[in-house]
């Protein structure tokens, strides 16, 4: 497939879907079954969940973005990355619920506007908030951004991937590997994770991404498990058990989110993602036109991020006294940042 996609850059033809191709590379292995069930499984983990976006989303000469991710294998952090979290926040000025609307730069530093929360000035600013909260123009930058950068985020997409957990009164299922599942060209309840492997518990976690995702952020609760339980019930037997609890994300519905995991579309690159984070600190500081070294004493205010990862907690704004932050290293970077805040506790009884 890559192959083929070199073939066709090198011979000027312009960016197509991933899907354009794909498929049919697949059909021309002439696989058994089963193979290419395993194949297609694999993608359905590895690509489209990874980067949240059907195949027919993603650039067929940039999907993988020069980084291909294989999944392999998982790693579980004891008592959650929330332990990360509050070691590294120890001592921090964070407030949380501060939903910042407007950032200024003048020759004096920024000032940071909230919603009914009131300002923030420090001699730099360092954002961090997702990619979709940017394309969306959530927050107001005066100056506005540099056309460069705009136009980086605009042609990278943020899609949709979200998490359902299902809590059981007792294991029905009997496999012990981490991932369980089948493909689905919709990715519809395809991939699942074994949490019984790790807690103990009868938990199981589905993902569900793209526009079946953003279908289910609407549905109630209970048609959200009426879903699940349909799938679950034709693999497993209909007497598998209603979910005692269920708890889901819906980061498409959320504006401090707006989606989750980037992609690269047709026509996109690397170079996009690399825009929003230079890697060379000398070519950021001549970009923003910062100092070499911040002097001492001076403040900056981080928006966007205190850390939350996964067990966020909503909008934040950090102000940080006297730090070893060198100018260029991290401010302006906008990072590829997923919001995963997992905030909405529902439960079925
Ligand atoms: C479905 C999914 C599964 C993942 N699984 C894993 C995994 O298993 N392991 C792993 O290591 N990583 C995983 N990741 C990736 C991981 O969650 C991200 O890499 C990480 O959360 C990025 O951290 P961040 O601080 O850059 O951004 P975020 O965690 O997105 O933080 C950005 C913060 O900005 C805040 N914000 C937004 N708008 C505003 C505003 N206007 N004002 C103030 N604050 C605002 C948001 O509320 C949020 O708290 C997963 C991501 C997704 C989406």
């Amino acid at each position: 497939m890559k192959l083929e996609a070199e073939c066709r850059r090198d011979g000027g033809r312009r960016d197509i879907p991933l899907s354009r191709i794909l498929p049919r590379v697949l059909d021309e292995m002439q696989l058994d079954p089963k193979t290419r069930a395993g194949v297609e499984f694999f993608i359905d983990t590895s690509i489209t969940q990874a980067y949240a976006a059907d195949q027919k989303q993603l650039s067929l000469y940039n999907w993988d973005d020069d980084y291909t991710e294989l999944f392999l294998a998982l790693w579980i952090v004891p008592d959650g990355y929330i332990r990360i979290v509050e070691a590294m926040t120890k001592g921090l000025d964070i407030r949380l619920q501060h939903a910042v609307s407007e950032i200024c730069r003048d020759e004096n530093g920024v000032v940071v506007k909230t919603r009914g929360n009131g300002e923030f000035r420090a001699s730099y600013g360092v954002v961090t908030v997702p990619h979709g909260v940017l394309a969306k123009g959530h927050i107001k930058f005066e100056p506005k951004l540099p056309a460069w950068k705009q136009e980086a985020i605009n042609r990278i997409r943020t899609g949709l991937s979200d998490k359902f957990w299902f809590h059981f009164p007792r294991k029905f299922w009997k496999s012990n590997k981490a991932i369980v599942g089948r493909p689905d060209p919709d990715g519809k309840w395809s991939l699942w994770v074994n949490f019984e492997k790790y807690h103990r518990e009868p938990v199981l976690l589905c993902f569900n991404r793209t526009g079946y995702a953003a279908k289910l952020e609407k549905m109630s609760d209970d048609k959200v498990v009426d879903a699940a339980m349909h799938f679950l019930r034709k693999e497993y037997g209909r007497r598998t058990p209603e979910p005692i609890a269920m708890q889901r994300s819906k980061w498409g519905l959320n504006e401090f989110s707006e989606g989750t995991l980037t992609h690269l579309p047709p026509g996109a690159s690397s170079e996009d993602h690399r825009t929003r984070t230079p890697r060379r600190p000398s070519t950021l500081r001549r970009r923003l036109d910062l100092p070499r070294v911040q002097p001492p004493g001076r403040r900056r205010v981080m928006v966007g991020s205190a850390g939350g990862g996964e067990s966020g907690d909503g909008p934040a704004v950090s102000r940080c006294g006297q730090t070893d932050f060198q100018a260029g290293e991290s401010c302006g970077a906008f990072a590829i940042t997923v919001n995963s805040n997992f905030r909405r506790r529902n439960q079925r009884s």
